[in-house]
């Protein structure tokens, strides 16, 4: 019936497709019944415009805007694509609906200390909540494996040219410095990726240091949490 590929038809008949599309769209026609009567249709249409007004060469730009309002109307009354299926998987919250999820999550079970808050992305992969010292952030953990993720939100950063670093407490030992340094996003946000494997470790623990990181904390952690 329809065909996703008229779309074109109207930039074909115009020439106003470049030469790559045009061959393309040339050769799907003789297999294209919808496209062929597209094309005849759009060209008498044309024709007519052709015999009714003065031939005068649209000044470039006037044409891309053209086309661009041509190609919006024919995508409006393309048939809809179905919804593309949300992403069961957290990536890193780069994208709007993870980010969405990822709020939804830390609102809901911001007081319910470390339990076990996700669970369904994989048999491995879980997400603890973790403990935040600046009131309104939240924080959670995502442990996948070895690898842990904190996805934090409603943080701010910790300002004088300073980075939030992350370290990890084995045992009774000192925290140890990892190199993953960060900042949140404007938006108070952030979802960062601990460069360390976790495996092992009693506690994670985030703190401001200078640029480029410290040896030992300098200061009392912000967020704290427990992958176990
Ligand atoms: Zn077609």
């Amino acid at each position: 019936m329809s065909c996703q590929r008229s779309f074109d038809a109207g930039a074909y008949v115009l020439a106003a497709l470049d030469d790559d599309e045009a061959a393309a769209f040339a050769a799907h026609l003789p297999a294209c019944k919808h496209c062929r009567d597209e094309v005849d249709h759009l060209r008498h249409g044309a024709e007519a415009l052709a015999l009714a007004v003065p031939q005068l060469q649209p000044p470039p730009a006037l044409r891309d805007r053209i086309m661009r309002d041509v190609q919006a109307d024919a995508a409006l009354l393309a048939p809809r694509k179905p919804a593309p299926q949300p992403r069961r998987r957290w990536s890193l919250g780069l994208q709007p609906l993870t980010a969405a999820a990822c709020a939804c999550a830390l609102v809901a079970f911001g007081a319910a200390g470390a339990a076990v808050i996700g669970g369904d992305d994989g048999p491995s992969s879980r997400t603890l909540a973790a403990d935040v010292a600046p009131p309104g952030a939240k924080a959670s953990l995502r442990v996948d494996g070895a690898r842990g993720t904190l996805e934090l939100a409603g943080m701010s950063n910790p300002g004088g040219g300073r980075v939030y670093q992350v370290w990890l407490v084995k045992g009774d030992g000192p925290p140890r410095p990892t190199h993953t340094l960060f900042t949140v996003r404007r938006d108070g946000r952030a979802s960062v990726q601990i460069d360390a494997p976790i495996k092992g470790v009693r506690e994670i623990l985030v703190s401001a240091e200078p640029p480029r990181g410290s040896d030992a904390p300098t200061s009392a952690p912000v967020i704290r949490a427990t992958p176990a």
